[in-house]
């Protein structure tokens, strides 16, 4: 490792340090179409232009930033996102672009001469934290999000996407499926934080993907009738909350049962007075786990549980098992062969590019409390420039060396 990359590292690390962290809570809200969210896309495209990179947006806006043309021949790309969930940690994200950056500065320090075109992107929206759909900027360009739908979602204060395009100084018109900028991606390698306790007993600073858990987002709405908290008679009351509360402790003996896991993290309650009844509860279940079948018998049970105090269930997002491509793998093991192999419980862009037929691979980066989404999340320094140096001895696998392809 040379001083040089652990400075290029060190400088944007400072450089984002700022950018959408809370004064309270130390948190990070980096969320989609935003203020902060331009000034990191700001902070992209000059990090490209400051490399010479060609910097291309899609029709999602994700970013591309590209050393080589890959028009002539599909390049490696690799990077990952810059929005964060409400109180995100500082990792999850930033830390696949910024090593994406020091990789790339560190293969052009090292003399490497490129034999395919080398792209770093900054994924949209990969959280999901403003419009409720995760990766939508990878789900859209690859078609596994209509635009319609995707432009129809609304935010907290029941601002569309459309609007917020619009607001943004975009046309909602040219949200939709790209398989121009597809076509580019020859491969996709992203670097991440774990968010998970597996690398702190396995000891090693990196480990390789796999696999990522079949993942899903449910909305269930449960009716209630608005009231006076303190004339109504018990017999006379409809509380919404009743409902959605006893679901939230059928969602834990489901999973539980299941061997899954499930959570409601986000709710709204309507009218959302101390001395109303809610005519209204709406919760969101998240839910996860190793087998497909597990997880979809707990979701039915979810269901059931709901049903029985009359809410609707909408499946808001669905991503099946995702397994990364095994010849992409082997060269992976062959630059890292030290690296443990991991599978993990977070969905991520990488996810969504392998199911569109991208071979695709991850790296993870060493958390050592296993924290993620909160201002607790971490990486030791040494941590994340091993992960540096780790990329950069994959890039130089599989662009580097003159070898046929970066794909099988
Ligand atoms: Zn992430």
């Amino acid at each position: 490792m040379t001083s040089e990359v652990g400075r290029s590292f060190d400088r944007q690390w400072a450089e984002l340090a700022e950018i959408g962290r809370h004064a309270q809570t130390g948190g990070y809200r980096r969320y989609a179409l935003t203020r902060e969210d331009h000034d990191l896309r700001e902070w992209f495209a000059g990090q490209a232009t400051d490399r010479g990179l060609d910097l291309t947006l899609d029709r999602m806006g994700n970013q591309w930033a590209w050393w080589g043309d890959p028009d002539t021949i599909p390049g490696l790309v690799t990077g990952s996102h810059l929005d964060s969930v409400p109180d995100g940690g500082a990792y999850d994200g930033p830390l696949g672009v910024v090593s994406a950056f020091a990789a790339l500065d560190r293969l052009r320090d090292s003399g490497v001469d490129p034999q395919r075109p080398l792209g770093i992107v900054n994924f949209a929206d990969e959280e999901g934290a403003r419009f409720g759909i995760a990766c939508a900027g990878s789900r859209v360009i690859t078609g596994a999000l209509a635009p319609e739908r995707a432009l129809g979602l609304t935010d907290g204060d029941g601002l569309s996407m459309a609007e917020a395009l619009r607001a943004a100084g975009r046309d909602p018109e040219l949200i939709g499926p790209d398989p121009e900028t597809l076509r580019r991606v020859g491969a996709f390698v992203e670097l991440h934080v774990e968010q998970g306790r597996g690398l702190i007993d396995l000891d090693h600073p990196v480990a390789l993907g796999t696999d990522i858990w079949p993942h899903g987002r449910w909305r269930l709405d449960f009716p209630g009738e608005a009231n006076h908290a303190g004339t109504t008679r018990w017999a006379d009351r409809q509380d919404a909350m009743i409902g959605l509360a006893s679901t939230i402790l059928a969602a834990r003996a489901a999973a539980t049962t299941h061997g899954c896991v499930a959570t409601i993290g986000k709710t709204l309650i309507t009218p959302g007075g101390v001395n109303a009844i809610p005519s209204a509860a709406t919760g969101w279940l998240d839910t996860r786990g190793a087998d497909e079948g597990a997880v979809r018998r707990t979701v039915a049970e979810v269901t059931a549980a709901a049903g029985d105090w009359g809410a609707t269930v909408t499946e808001e997002s669905w991503t099946a098992t995702t397994r990364f491509d095994l010849d992409l793998l082997t060269r992976l093991r062959r630059a890292l062969p030290a690296a443990p192999l991991l599978g993990t419980g977070a969905g991520h862009d990488a996810g969504i590019l392998a199911t569109a037929g991208i071979p695709t691979g991850m790296i993870f980066v060493r958390n050592p409390t296993g924290i993620s989404h909160s201002p607790a999340e971490h990486a030791e320094r040494d941590d994340c420039l091993a992960g540096v140096e780790a990329l950069t001895a994959v890039l130089t696998e599989l662009v580097g060396t003159g070898l046929a392809g970066a794909g099988p």
